[in-house]
């Protein structure tokens, strides 16, 4: 008999709600969740192939094990053992920080990745951590630690009442969102309209979103910050900022005006591209508007000022009286939601090469080659990967993968041998989504609109395979010296009371003075991943707080399989914040000490062209490139070009074309559109599958064009170490006309 489930689909940031159907074992339909208290039904064509992804046969079930350039299945016990026989010296010999280790994005779209990573890194005690993190929204981490107290205490656009969304560098009709956790941006686009409201967007590209919009400027790649910079002097000059409220708290908006005297309409158009008169009119409208919010994503965090422009976003937001109220730039409220007191540090190490410093416990992914490569104390000898594909994400990919090949040692906890874990030495597949129990964990804490959900594992684990905590786990207790046959039963017991038990003393805690056996007690009916989401809902702001109120728990979501509505947000400050003095520092030291590297730019426009990354809907890194029915139709990683820009340099739509940088040359398929802005190119990131030692026969079919070989690892965002992904400078030549 067919029977259905529901589950929260783990492939975005949307968080859509999915109505599976399984006969016979087999998932026999996937469609939206029309009951989904969030998404209502709202699917995009990637939540669809849950199923496929399941059955794709490229799909590792066994560990393997690579000797002399063989792969061999292995028993779990042998790949740990083997773990164990290899790691364990390198870290004897050469100390700690020998052993890397890589976390991929997928990690903080599940629980084990949530809530099993950070103890594995621990027991690693190793400061060479790199993540997906600094090729993405590290900017926004940074600007949000350093003004708000907290690296999550990241404003979303409350995009379902506001009355105008200024839109830079995001595209969530393809991307689906993101840091703005919200299924169906398009209808929510739509709505603004539909209520009055307006929408601009700002992006070098004419983007699938700017359909959606009353206005779309184009925009120099790279200059955001110091538009956005021109805004607030607009608006501070113009007599029309209005902080309101929040003025009380906040410390350094006096400032603000002289810091950012260099920055007006005039000043930043040569540029930007942008005219005087319309950066005047957006700030005027922006400052006039009932309700209205900045957002900037990718395309403003991941280039050369990135921080900068997350900053100044939210000092947008803030003079215009917009942060923290109804219809602006709000905090998240999520269920899973843990106290925000240490006021954020970073620096606290840097990185051995090129002595970056350290943001949020992690290094820079730009400097992750160079450290494996070049030679010294400290250098990294052994790499663990999860969940990731460095060798085809990250700047200068090419680079990447020359020095993974060199290390002695590499782990993977990856379902594919892909371009990255074929370097490795163990593969340690996890089971597959479906596999898995989850609860977004993370994106929830950036949600439009608070909700939970719990999704149980749609198929069992066969086989006697371990879920991927396990796998976690039983890599933490080696790296913890305790071996690869240590009890996990006990390891994760020890975790889960330690907790229990530094909160029952914290007099803040909502389990405060309680005996902490008695809590344990309480949860004894679940391990692992399940039992500190309990824990973590039933201390939240919204949980029974283990019977002393009504409130959340486990077993409510369970009992609620379309998940629960927890309303619209509510203004959160300054009660959210946790910086030293509980102000927001509208001017921190860290971030204006950056403004020089841009004023030092102001008036410059460069003659050669520009790169600039993009998404597709049917795309996301490079997760979904084995998925034959997301990969049908023209070749999504073409180079596009403005027809200006084409007729200039000789290209033809169709056409093949070599894309230069400092980093690399790659060949691409000319698409020749007059969606770009003239002097602007684009290719998207995660494609490149050419490695004939990866095992991913779908996307061999169709390589496609990567973007990351283009990316120069020396240039980053210099306050977040983010690399710059937007605005690269390339050499554009044709080599085939059509
Ligand atoms: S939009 Fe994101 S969460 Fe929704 S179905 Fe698509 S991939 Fe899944």
């Amino acid at each position: 008999m067919p029977s259905t489930s529901y589950r929260t689909c783990p492939l975005c940031e949307a968080t859509c709600g999915l109505e599976i159907t399984v006969d016979d074992g087999r998932v026999a339909r996937i469609r939206g969740d029309r009951e989904d208290v969030f998404s209502k039904g709202f699917i995009c064509p990637k939540g669809s192939t849950l199923g496929e992804l399941h059955e794709d046969p490229d799909r590792l079930s066994q560990p393997q094990i690579r000797r002399g350039g063989t792969w061999i299945t292995a028993t779990w016990d042998e790949a740990f053992a083997e773990i164990e026989r290899r790691l364990t010296p390198i870290r004897t010999a050469h100390g700690a920080n020998s052993v890397g280790i890589y976390l991929g994005n997928p990690n903080v779209h599940g629980m084990a990745g949530t809530l099993y990573v950070r103890p594995l890194v621990k027991a690693l005690g190793t400061r060479n951590v790199f993540s997906a993190s600094t090729v993405d929204q590290m900017p926004k981490h940074v600007s949000s630690g350093l003004m708000f107290g907290h690296p999550l205490t990241i404003p979303v656009p409350d995009i379902d009442r506001t009355d105008y969304l200024l839109m830079m560098g995001a595209n969530p009709k393809a991307s689906n969102g993101s840091l703005a956790t919200a299924p169906d941006w398009p209808g929510r686009m739509k709505a603004i309209r539909e209520r009055g409201g307006r929408i601009v967007i700002v992006d070098p590209r004419r983007t699938e979103s700017a359909d959606l919009a009353d206005e779309h400027l184009f925009i120099r790649p790279g200059t955001d910050a110091a538009w956005l910079a021109a805004i607030v002097t607009e608006i501070l000059r113009s007599g029309t900022a209005q902080p309101g409220r929040l003025a009380a708290h906040t410390r350094g908006l006096d400032e603000l005006a002289g810091l950012l005297a260099d920055f007006d309409a005039g000043s930043v158009a040569a540029m930007t591209g942008i005219a005087a008169e319309t950066t005047r009119r957006i700030a005027a409208e922006l400052a006039a508007a009932p309700t209205a919010v900045v957002y900037g994503r990718l395309g403003t965090h991941a280039a050369a000022f990135g921080t900068l422009a997350s900053w100044l976003t939210d000092v947008a937001n803030l003079i215009t009286g917009n942060l923290d109220r109804t219809g602006g730039a709000m905090f998240a409220h999520a269920a899973t939601e843990t106290p925000r007191r240490k006021p954020f540090r970073m620096g606290r190490w840097t990185s051995r090469v090129r002595h970056h410093p350290e943001a949020l416990g992690e290094l820079p992914v730009a400097v992750l080659a160079e450290e494996i490569l070049t030679p010294g104390d400290d250098r990294i000898r052994a790499l663990i990967t999860v969940a990731g594909n460095p060798a085809r994400s990250t700047p200068d990919s090419g680079g990447l993968a020359t020095a993974l090949e060199s290390l002695d040692f590499m782990v993977s906890i990856d379902p594919y041998r892909n371009e990255t874990t074929r370097h490795a030495d163990v593969i340690l597949p996890p089971p597959s989504h479906l596999e898995r129990s989850h609860y977004d964990l993370a994106f929830w804490q950036l949600s439009v609109r608070t909700v939970a959900n719990y999704s149980p594992a749609t198929l069992p684990i066969t086989d006697g395979r371990p879920d991927e905590w396990q796998i976690l786990l039983r890599l933490t207790a080696i790296a913890a010296g305790l071996g690869a046959d240590a009890d996990l039963a006990m390891l994760d017991e020890i975790g889960m009371a330690g907790q229990v038990g530094r909160d029952a003393a914290d007099a803040e805690s909502t389990i405060s003075g309680r005996d902490p056996g008695e809590i344990m007690q309480m949860l004894s009916s679940r391990r692992g991943p399940e039992r500190i989401l309990d824990y973590l809902l039933r201390t939240g702001p919204y949980g029974d707080a283990f019977g002393a109120r009504e409130g959340l728990n486990l077993s409510a979501l369970e009992a609620a399989p379309h998940g629960i509505d927890l309303g619209p947000l509510e203004p959160r400050l300054p009660g959210l914040l946790s910086t030293a003095d509980g102000r927001i520092d509208a001017t921190p030291a860290a971030i204006v000490s950056d403004l020089p590297r841009l004023v030092a730019r102001l008036g410059e426009r460069a003659d050669g062209m520009l790169l600039i990354g993009r998404r597709h809907v049917r795309s996301n890194n490079s997760w979904m490139h084995n998925v034959a029915s997301l990969m049908k139709g023209r070749d999504r990683s073409a180079l596009l070009v403005h027809s200006t820009d084409a007729a200039r340099i000789g290209l033809v739509d169709g056409g093949r074309a070599l894309v230069t940088s400092s980093a690399g040359v790659v060949e691409a398929t000319v698409a020749v559109t007059d969606e770009m802005m003239p002097g602007v190119a684009s290719l998207p990131h995660g494609w490149g599958h050419d490695d004939p030692q990866a095992a991913l026969a779908v996307a061999a079919r169709h390589p496609g064009t990567n973007l990351n070989a283009l990316v120069d690892a020396g240039a980053i965002d210099v306050p977040s170490g983010n690399a710059v992904l937007n605005g690269i400078p390339v050499a554009i030549t044709p080599v085939t006309a059509g």
